[in-house]
């Protein structure tokens, strides 16, 4: 039996992996996949495959792979103090240094980052602190939380229920009473063909209106978006669509999340998206682009606004109970300051802005013909094909027909090029490394062809 023989044999038997069809995988209908080493936008499985990795791995790795200026921090961190905690004033240089480092970078009404793990427990953090805020002040009703269909917010019991995605609901009793949604800025996908842009952002925003007066604005804490939508098929938002949000919730005193696991730290070419789209959170969540995914670490920004309300509560409370044992934890402290003096030194974010803009115009230039490719979107180092039987009709593939998943495979059999299956079945995603190069992109745009013309 080779390496690879029972490699396979030990994963079927033992590893319960994440978002995966359980009984297929066990049975041995879905291949195990090793990877092995990795090395600027490219990873190479244990049979010496080298494959252009489009999606940086769960689109997070943007400083891209192999980079020695991080590995070097953490083995370091690790060597020099592999751990203590957080609590109670604990630091270390790393974590203290990191938070000011987010902070220089965070938008002027951010003032403290509490740290996590992963976008979702960091969004988990980010209700509790609400609901508590509102207590704080008074306003014991003021709790539901209102999320979009299609966006994504994490795994949770809380963060699964903000997920506007039914698969992520199925089975699993979510969404709890507290969330609440509303319609998604798809454009695209807009009931009505004869609106225009503005008018369908006049529309979704004539959506959130009735939701809370339905609700009640007493009863709502707050708004959570991702800049563009992510996971739920990478959706920027029509022009003027975050202004118009943003308004109604003000005058509704709702805070606004602006969740920027994805999005922040470069991925649309600015530092943050909601500076990108030009408005205002209270508080914004980050994860992956943080660390560019060497170590596991995510963080809530607080705004002013919340963190005096925090303060306060302290005051008249204790301390606050809320904490992880690897909150701050100093490796991935370590790995995450180094990230984002890599990002600064080589530029990477604006690499992100232009090669982004790019291989969206390449991509475009390429397919926008094609009678089954309904929609080529995206936004900085964010791109997507959406798939559709016949643009003419506007008939749709249903997710069982698996457009997205053939032309995926297809991408990586012909041409060693990752690109993302969408969970929606008919929409292929590219998220690559900030230091993709034009040439990488080119690459990616020729396999992408070569997929759709032997798919469709
Ligand atoms: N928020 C957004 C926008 C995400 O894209 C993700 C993950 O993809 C999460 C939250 C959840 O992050 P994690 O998987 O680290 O829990």
């Amino acid at each position: 039996m080779s390496t690879n023989d029972f490699l396979a044999e030990w994963d079927r038997d033992n590893f319960f992996h994440p978002s995966t069809h359980l009984a297929q995988h066990a049975r041995g209908e879905t291949p195990t996949k090793v990877i092995k080493t990795a090395s600027g936008v490219y990873i190479e499985d244990r049979d010496g495959n080298r494959l252009l990795d489009a999606f940086a791995g769960l689109y997070c790795v943007n400083a891209g792979y192999g980079r020695k200026e991080i590995t070097d921090a953490i083995a370091q961190q690790a060597g020099e103090l592999a751990y203590y905690h957080s609590y109670v004033g604990h630091g270390t240089e790393a974590s203290i240094t990191l938070a000011k480092m987010i902070l220089d970078r965070a938008p002027a009404n951010m003032s403290k980052v509490y740290f996590g793990l992963g976008g979702s427990d960091a969004n988990e953090t980010n209700v509790k602190l609400i609901w508590y805020y509102n207590n704080i002040l008074g306003r014991p009703t003021k709790k539901k939380i209102i999320s979009r269909w299609r966006g994504y917010h994490g795994s949770g019991l809380v963060t699964g229920s903000l997920t506007g995605l039914e698969l992520f609901h199925k089975k699993f009793d979510l969404p709890v009473e507290q969330v609440i949604h509303t319609e998604a800025p798809y454009y695209f996908r807009r009931e009505n063909l004869d609106q225009s842009e503005s008018e369908f952002v006049a529309h979704c925003v004539a959506e959130l209106e009735s939701l809370i007066e339905r609700e009640g604005a007493d009863n709502i804490a707050a708004f959570i978006g991702e800049p563009v939508l992510g996971t739920g098929g990478i959706v920027p938002p029509p022009e003027g669509y975050w202004a118009a949000i943003q308004a109604v919730l003000k005058k509704h005193d709702i805070l606004l999340i602006a969740d920027e696991v994805v999005t922040g730290f470069g991925r649309l070419g600015t530092m943050f998206g909601s500076e990108h789209y030009g408005f205002e959170a209270d508080i914004i969540t980050i994860a992956k682009g943080l660390t560019s995914a060497y170590a596991p670490l995510s963080g809530s920004i607080v705004s002013d606004k919340v963190w005096k309300v925090l303060e306060q509560g302290t005051d008249e409370n204790g301390p606050i109970g809320h904490g992880w044992t690897y909150s701050a934890h100093p490796i991935c402290a370590a790995a995450g300051v180094a990230n984002l003096k890599l990002i600064d030194d080589l530029n990477l974010i604006a690499n992100a802005g232009s090669v982004g803009a790019y291989l969206n115009q390449s991509m475009k230039s390429a397919l926008a013909d094609h009678p089954q490719v309904g929609d080529i979107r995206g936004e900085g180092m964010l791109c997507a094909v959406e798939f559709v039987k016949d643009r003419d009709s506007r008939t749709f593939y249903d997710a069982a027909d698996k457009i997205g998943p053939q032309v995926s495979a297809a991408l990586l059999s012909q041409d060693k090029v990752i690109a993302r299956a969408m969970p929606q079945g008919d929409i292929i995603g590219f998220a690559p490394p900030f230091c993709l190069s034009e040439q990488e992109a080119d690459k990616v745009v020729a396999a992408t062809v070569r997929a759709v013309k032997t798919v469709l």
